[in-house]
């Protein structure tokens, strides 16, 4: 198992969670995202009972997490 860290995309710095991601080193919020991995798509996060699922608008679908490549997007 590899562990996944939350990195910021400017410094590298591991991101905190403060109800959305801070880096405190950039002073910055950011969001996680995933684009789909059949269409390429911005996959839109469903929160349910506690667990995140993603769905494509396009595919009209829900993604496995597992295939999802995340990135972070400095928000505001
Ligand atoms: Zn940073
Ligand atoms: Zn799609």
């Amino acid at each position: 198992m590899t562990q996944t860290i939350n990195e910021c995309p400017v410094c590298a710095n591991e991101l905190d969670w403060d109800g959305s991601y801070l880096c405190r080193q950039c002073d910055k919020h950011y969001q996680k995202k995933a684009d789909c991995p059949d269409c390429g798509a911005e996959l839109e996060k469903l929160q349910a009972c506690g667990a995140a699922n993603y769905f494509c608008n396009s595919c009209n679908e829900l993604k496995s997490k597992s295939r999802l490549q995340f990135y972070f997007v400095a928000q505001g």
